[in-house]
């Protein structure tokens, strides 16, 4: 009997060890859920990345881009294909406030680096886990400040037709709340770095008390432990953490995974959850915020990997 071909060899070519196979993806999601990937590896620059999306394409390996895993709920059967981890991170400081930060760059590390610079406009991201691809994707955002307000350019890497680059500005990029024109997009692009514009000239040290301020705030009142941040967007005129709080979900164990006491739209891992369970949360906080107020609210997370579609308004109804 002949033996199956090894569909991952080109990337084995490629990567040798450094292609791993079967690896748990709870080790590379902050909320420590998610099964194996069958192969992943870790693209230590754009050329890693660009090499690992373009052997996947060209064979026909579904694949995907994680930064730090802080927005995704990986199913427990893990994700069949190619996951790349984005170690990519150089970074470049020019002229005028002018920043161009690899996708794989820390979030918070890049905006401590501003500030100690005088750089103004990333302090909200002070605390903001993940990468700078994740928020560029997402839009990321906290404490009235967000991506849009600085993203200028954004260089992407496609494999449509053939493998290229293209520079979006901000305006092709049709930034919302925590959505852009590639969220969801997942297999089409990968964002390579972006350019951001800053306010050059401040006092460091003000930068840095005001970040500060914002980490304090987030330990009075945001939840430690192994979460996604936000589950929810925040309806219009509303807070899904207090929809859920008011629905009487706050503090609500399913298995090992917790609706926290202490912020109703987070959702916590205590160690032994699987994503099954994380994902009965989520829509058992769906369904009652339904029921009450006739809010449907809407992920901010992505879901990854083989997952229920979730229900919509009608279906909510006639549970
Ligand atoms: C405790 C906690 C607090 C949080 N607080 C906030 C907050 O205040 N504000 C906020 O906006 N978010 C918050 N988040 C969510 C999260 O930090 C952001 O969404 C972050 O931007 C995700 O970045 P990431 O690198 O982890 O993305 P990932 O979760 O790794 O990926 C998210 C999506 O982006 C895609 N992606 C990532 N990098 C690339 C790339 N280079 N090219 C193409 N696609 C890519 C992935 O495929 C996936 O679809 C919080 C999360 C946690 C755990």
């Amino acid at each position: 009997m002949s033996e199956q071909p090894d569909r991952y060899h080109p990337l084995a070519e490629r990567f040798g060890v450094a292609l791993r196979r079967d690896e748990p993806l709870a080790r590379y999601t902050v909320a420590r859920l998610g099964g194996p990937a069958d192969v992943l590896v870790v693209a230590n620059n754009t050329t890693d990345l660009t090499d690992a999306v373009t052997l996947a394409a060209k064979h026909g390996i579904p694949w995907l881009v994680l930064g730090g895993g802080a927005n995704v709920l990986v199913s427990d059967a893990g994700y069949r294909g190619l996951v790349i981890i984005n170690h990519a991170k150089a970074v470049r400081f020019e002229e005028g406030g002018r920043v161009i930060a690899e996708s794989g760059a820390n979030l918070s590390t890049l905006a401590r680096r501003c500030m100690n610079q005088g750089l103004a406009g990333l302090e909200w991201a002070v605390n903001v886990p993940g990468t700078v691809g994740g928020a560029v994707i997402n839009n990321a955002g906290a404490h009235g400040g967000d991506m849009a307000a600085s993203v200028r350019w954004v260089e992407l890497f496609s494999v449509e037709d053939c493998p290229h680059v293209e520079l979006w500005s901000v305006a092709q990029m049709r930034y919302g709340y925590r959505s852009s024109a590639l969220k969801g997009e997942r297999g089409r692009y990968v964002v390579l770095a972006t350019t951001l514009l800053l306010e050059p000239g401040h006092d460091p040290d003000a930068l840095n008390a005001r970040a500060d301020e914002f980490v304090a705030h987030r330990k009075r009142t945001q939840p430690p432990g192994a979460s996604l941040g936000s589950i929810f967007k925040n309806p219009p005129g509303d807070y899904a953490g207090r929809l859920i709080e008011a629905a009487g979900l706050k503090g609500t164990t399913y298995g090992g995974v917790m609706i926290s006491p202490v912020h109703a739209n987070f959702i916590v891992n205590t160690g032994e959850g699987t994503a099954a369970q994380y994902r009965h949360l989520i829509e058992l906080a769906r369904a009652a915020v339904y029921e009450k107020f006739g809010v449907l609210l809407e992920l901010e997370i992505e879901l990854i990997g083989e997952w229920e579609a979730a229900p919509d308004a009608n279906s909510l109804v006639s549970r």
